[in-house]
């Protein structure tokens, strides 16, 4: 039975991706040695990370002055590096699901943190847009994408100070205006690769403000320095961003991308609106296009179990939702073909027929 991939981090990658990630693991760059085996410093690899790093300027159109970096440690290390190396007195933050706390308890460890809105007290279904960002903040941090709640905001927010933002769940499912911030940072394992490389835009000015000691490996300037060659880095997973990448380019960008993605939620999200059975927990001009959220409506709410194994049954994988939203997260990434959401709305269909 084919089997369809929702799940919301490891996720699904392009075939393409995984095709050319398993040959290179037999035999990469015709060198009759694994990927696994070789060194990062050969020429073969650094011609690697130099495309992928190339590609992701092109493809987010990064002006001059910023470096990309494949760093270590997934998204949730980028949650102290960044006021670590950026946060002199005072941040400005907002509050939008559990990856935003998180963030937020890190950069306490450096200075004042200004939470400017949170939508905690309903579940984070909602992303504010009414704050105001202080104008003597050092940055204004924010999610783009909320994973667990399915929630995003959907542009480049204004404001006073540099930006930087944890792109981890949406980077390249839209265009970002690079030049707004300070750094951009997003573990690969939902849009790009498999886990094990964080992808990191610096604009390099930002870096060297602060007066405390940074141990070497947090510093970025370290990184930015040895163009992410200071240490071992994971080179497969960052041979995989490049596959991905290439693929990326090859469908024609970002705004294609975006296209495809707006339209396969709009189906989702068109399906669960008339339906009696299914109902969204963002709200609704806080929908997020990467991971669509929903439960049962109340007087279906025991028949929850019963969708679970029925859905398990037709090959649709990973939309068990978050335990705390509970229901179901279905996550359109962008290998997610329309093929597969289709399936998904017509195992939804049936399964209200049934009942
Ligand atoms: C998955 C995710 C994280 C955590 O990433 P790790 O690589 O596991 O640290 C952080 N932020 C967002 C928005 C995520 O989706």
């Amino acid at each position: 039975m084919k089997k369809h991939n929702f799940f919301a981090g490891p996720s699904i990658l392009s075939q393409y991706t995984i095709k050319n990630t398993a040959d290179a693991v037999l035999n990469f760059a015709d060198m009759g040695l694994s990927l696994l085996e070789v060194s990062h410093r050969s020429k073969q690899f650094t011609a690697v990370i130099e495309e992928a790093s190339a590609l992701v300027k092109e493809l987010l159109q990064v002006p001059e002055g910023y470096t990309v970096l494949w760093l270590g440690g997934g998204a949730s290390m980028q949650f102290c590096m960044v006021p670590f190396n950026l946060l002199r007195k005072k941040a400005a933050y907002l509050e939008t699901g559990t990856w935003a706390v998180n963030a937020i308890k890190e950069a306490r460890l450096f200075g004042d943190v200004d939470v400017v809105a949170s939508s905690k007290e309903s579940n984070f279904n909602f992303v504010p847009t009414d704050f105001i960002i202080p104008a003597d903040a050092d940055y204004f941090h924010y999610t783009s994408n909320n994973t667990i709640y399915g929630t995003e905001l959907r542009k480049d927010p204004d404001s006073p100070v540099p930006m930087v933002a944890d792109m981890s769940s949406d980077i390249f499912s839209r265009p970002v205006d690079v030049s707004k911030y300070d750094l951009i940072y997003a573990g690969a394992q939902k849009n790009l690769a498999p886990a094990g490389v964080t992808l990191v835009i610096v604009k390099n000015d930002a870096l060297g403000h602060v007066d405390r000691a940074i141990p070497t490996m947090l510093d970025y300037r370290t990184h930015v320095k040895k163009d992410s060659m200071f240490n071992t880095p994971p080179v497969l997973p960052i041979f995989s961003a490049l596959q991905t990448l290439r693929y990326y380019k090859e469908l024609g960008g970002i705004d294609k991308l975006m296209l495809a993605d707006e339209e396969k939620a709009a189906r989702l999200y068109d399906a669960i609106d008339s339906s009696r059975m299914f109902v969204g927990t963002a709200q609704a001009d806080s929908r997020s296009i990467m991971n669509v959220c929903f439960v049962m409506a109340p007087e279906y709410k025991e028949l929850e179990g019963e969708f679970a194994e029925f859905a398990t049954s037709k090959g649709m994988m990973g939309i068990k939702g978050h335990r705390s939203v509970g229901g179901f997260r279905a996550s359109l990434y962008n290998a997610l073909p329309l093929e597969s959401v289709e399936a998904l709305i017509d195992c939804m269909k049936q399964f209200e027929a049934k009942h």
